[in-house]
């Protein structure tokens, strides 16, 4: 389908809209356009004819102008057809210039993502566009003959060069006249887009001025400052600033003094960061490793979809199986698409894939500036970047040739899109190897059951066992908060055990890493004396607690019951309600160890553009650091120093009102256990717990297989993915009485067209049943036949609301139910 088939038929026009060029005898082509508008009930397509002076450049993924109603839009080639079966089709305008974007494996995947998320075509499509936001469309006139014009508005255009904006024109003479003009052929419109223009990048620069006696210096700061200079001159302002943690007036004043100098330099913009990991010596692969890049080599080579699920520990050497496969791919001139959870969060693995492959590596993330990110679209729309490095939106760059995706970190719940359309890049990826007949690796410590059980059925399950050579698996000491003593002062969250191997590891010069979990709810119950949770008996979640009606609820099955007085578990009536953060931990920390440099890491500390790679830089150079963070420092860290991790309260994720909260508890607990002991030193973890024999905490001392197995049993026993699959119905509106109505409406709809084909669970308010002053319900639909489900959703049921100021939201495969 990559060009437009000749046509023999003629379209027939009843209202005699067909063009002058088009009637019988000459061929006429339908294009399918994709309307750039967000409207609701948008088709996925409308029809329009190809006229015959655009038919030669015409093609799958061109960008057009069509009219719609009164207006001009832009629109997207997605199908070319020689036939319609609509009356009266209105002519595509022009060919929007040098837009060609969308590749015809891109329109497939879209149509399938479409039909698959129960998603309009239109948002779908967005995603395949160049970034830059709403582009801005620029209509240009042009003279359609030259020689003499005796029309004033024909000689004012010959005068300015014979082409001028439509906006510009108009400045000078009426719309009608310039709309005759057009219309009698005398002007030709042609459309651009103004495309994000990107500035260079200038930098500043400080060094130090030659021959200064630095000696009479005696601010404390500004011997900081001088001190870093000696070391590393010249160098960036702000990296300067940043890493003394000096102000800008302290500079400024070295400079009037005379010691140091500042100059501007335009920079090369490369968004790449630059992260230091020693390790850059040749590397020899292992047994395990070369027989997994044996099994993905012959999938490269034979050029058919084949799917692997690479399970290897933390350490193991997946990212070098990656690269190798990577290699093999761009050999053969083949282009690679390397996913990751979130780019900000791995800075060492980007450093390591754009040493390995230099500039062909695009990185494409939503931390880039606006140009930055456009350039980096365009170096692999043309070919030079071949690598592109990415989070869930790199599946949608505009490679030619793809050979093989890699998804990296496959557990992360960060590969599915939260807000519409609420795609997974698993799921995606898996059809994008399959539309372009190539491989696809996922790989994980820790994969996700969805992906266990998928490989099963379909694809190739490849494990690297052991660390690689010189590495050690760290103990593990799991701890009962439930009556272990801790430290006189503060939080009480620490427990002595965990001071005491906190203090040793310092006083050896070693690293500790603290994870506080607060990806969590305020909203559940604590048993301060026992750690006891009330959970729901048909969901095995955990209840909600609203405060209001002091009444607990399951926000999966909808049972509800009144909060205890007491606790059932120990008779205690010491509940506890919220969670305790990050600050007031990292205070506690710096009053016990006054010493010590303690670098906080969580959603606010690490805001700023670069902050997190700074906090890294930090840790990585300071001797006998504590990194202190949330569930984003259990990632893809490699510090070789780095003796002991510490998890000070592992029952936060379990309490998480999901199914997947086991799972989700086994995957991090598993996954920071394994950024300690990754050098000569050998590791240690404690994990800090009220659960201590619940068998997601085991996991991390037995094994996280061990894990599945059991979790896999009470999934298959209560009908929970990968099992079944779910699709959450949740309705929002800014009237709180609307919404229960039209969920309870809607439900008893889908009882009556779903049958017995479906399970169709009573409407709950969502976990978090407020957001952005939308008041929120969920509907969930458990079945063992999605496909059947959604073609129904789709033909039979009206998901747009009935009910004004409803709005009706599909979530496919949710991952997180709030
Ligand atoms: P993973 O991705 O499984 O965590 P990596 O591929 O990052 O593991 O490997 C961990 C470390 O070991 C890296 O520094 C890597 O360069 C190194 N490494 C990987 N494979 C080998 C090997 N076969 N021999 C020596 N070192 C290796
Ligand atoms: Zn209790
Ligand atoms: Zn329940």
């Amino acid at each position: 389908m990559r060009c437009r088939r000749p046509t023999k038929k003629r379209v027939w026009n009843q209202r005699g809209r067909l063009e002058a060029g088009s009637i019988l005898g000459k061929t006429l082509s339908i294009a399918k356009i994709a309307i750039d508008l967000s409207a609701p009930n948008l088709k996925r397509a409308y029809d329009y004819l190809i006229p015959d002076e655009l038919a030669a450049e015409t093609e799958l993924g061109s960008t057009v102008i069509v009219p719609v109603r009164q207006r001009k839009c832009l629109g997207y080639v997605v199908g070319i057809e020689d036939e319609s079966a609509t009356d009266g089709l209105k002519s595509i305008l022009g060919l929007v210039e040098g837009r060609r974007f969308i590749s015809p494996a891109h329109i497939d995947l879209s149509h399938w993502m479409a039909d698959h998320y129960l998603t309009s075509f239109s948002e779908i499509i967005k995603l395949t566009l160049p970034p830059g936001g709403q582009p801005n469309l620029q209509t240009l006139l042009e003279l359609a003959n030259e020689g003499s014009q005796h029309e004033p508005a024909l000689k004012w255009l010959a005068d300015n060069g014979g082409c001028a904006t439509r906006r510009r024109m108009e400045g000078a003479f009426t719309k009608y006249k310039i709309q005759s003009l057009i219309k009698n052929g005398a002007l030709k419109q042609r459309f651009r887009l103004r495309e994000p223009s990107v500035k260079p990048l200038i930098q500043e620069f400080a060094d130090l001025n030659k021959d200064v006696d630095i000696s009479a210096v005696r601010g404390q700061k500004q011997l900081l400052v001088l001190n870093e200079l000696t070391k590393n001159a010249p160098i960036p302002v702000k990296e300067l600033l940043g890493r003394v943690e000096a102000s800008r007036q302290t500079l400024n004043s070295l400079v009037s003094k005379g010691f140091v100098s500042i100059f501007s330099k335009p920079m090369k913009r490369d968004s790449k960061t630059s992260f230091t990991n020693a390790k850059t010596s040749p590397i020899t692969l292992n047994q395990e490793q070369d027989h997994a890049l044996t099994a993905i080599t012959s999938a490269l080579t034979q050029n058919t979809y084949h799917s692997f699920l690479l399970e290897g520990i933390t350490g193991s050497g997946k990212t070098e199986v990656y690269m190798r496969a990577a290699e093999i791919c761009l050999k053969d001139d083949k282009s690679v698409i390397f996913l990751v959870p979130e780019i900000s969060l791995l800075p060492q693995l980007v450093e390591r894939l754009a040493n390995r492959f230099g500039k062909q590596v695009a990185l494409l993330h939503s931390g880039l500036k606006a140009g930055e990110r456009f350039d980096a679209w365009h170096e692999v729309a043309n070919g030079n970047a071949k690598v592109v490095v990415g989070p869930r939106s790199a599946l949608f760059a505009p490679v030619d040739n793809l050979g093989l995706i890699v998804l990296d970190e496959e557990h992360e719940t960060s590969y599915k899109q939260n807000v519409t359309p609420r795609y997974d890049a698993r799921v995606v990826a898996r059809k994008l190897a399959r539309i372009n007949n190539a491989a696809l690796v996922m790989g994980s410590a820790t994969p996700s059951l969805e992906s266990q059980s998928l490989v099963r059925s379909e694809g190739t399950r490849l494990r690297l066992q052991n660390r690689v050579f010189g590495f050690n698996e760290p103990s593990i000491e799991i701890v009962d908060m439930r009556e272990t003593p801790r430290i006189e002062s503060g939080t009480g969250l620490i427990s002595k055990i965990l001071f005491n191997n906190l203090k040793q590891t310092i006083d050896q010069g070693h690293k500790a890493i603290l994870l506080l979990n607060r990806r969590g709810f305020a909203n559940f119950l604590l048993c301060r004396k026992c750690g006891y949770v009330p959970v729901c008996a048909n969901c095995a979640i955990s209840l909600t607690f609203h405060k209001v009606s002091n009444r607990l609820r399951c926000h999966h099955c909808g049972l509800s019951k009144s909060a205890p007085e007491t606790c059932p578990e120990c008779k205690s009536s010491n509940w506890k309600f919220g969670g305790i953060g990050t600050q007031r931990i990292e205070g506690e920390l710096t009053t016990l160890f006054p010493e010590t440099r303690v670098i906080r890491m969580d959603s606010d500390s690490t805001s700023a553009r670069g902050a997190h790679h700074r906090h890294l830089q930090n840790f990585y150079e300071t001797e006998g650091a504590i990194l202190l963070g949330t569930q984003m420092i259990a990632k893809g860290l490699d510090f070789p120093d780095v003796a002991l991790v510490g998890i000070i309260n592992a029952d936060t994720a379990l309490n998480i009102p999901d199914f997947r909260a086991a799972e989700r508890t086994a995957q991090l607990l598993t996954q920071v256990s394994g950024r300690s002991g990754r050098g000569p030193i050998p590791g240690k973890v404690i994990i800090q717990t009220y659960n201590p024999d619940n068998y997601a905490v085991r996991a991390v001392e037995s094994s996280y297989s061990d894990f599945c197995e059991i979790e896999t049993k009470h999934r298959s026993d209560l009908d929970y993915p990968p099992f079944t699959s779910i699709i959450n119905i949740i309705f929002s509106s800014q009237n709180e009485k609307l919404v229960e109505p039209a969920a309870r409406e809607l439900a008893q709809n889908l009882i009556q067209v779903l049958k017995e084909k479906a399970q169709i669970l009573d409407p709950v308010p969502a976990p978090i049943s407020r957001i952005k002053g939308r008041w929120r319900w969920n509907l969930m639909i458990v079945t063992k036949d999605p496909k059947w489900v959604k073609k129904i959703l789709r033909t039979d049921v009206d998901l747009t609301s009935r009910h004004k100021n409803v709005k009706i939201i599909a979530d496919v495969d949710p991952v997180w139910l709030l």
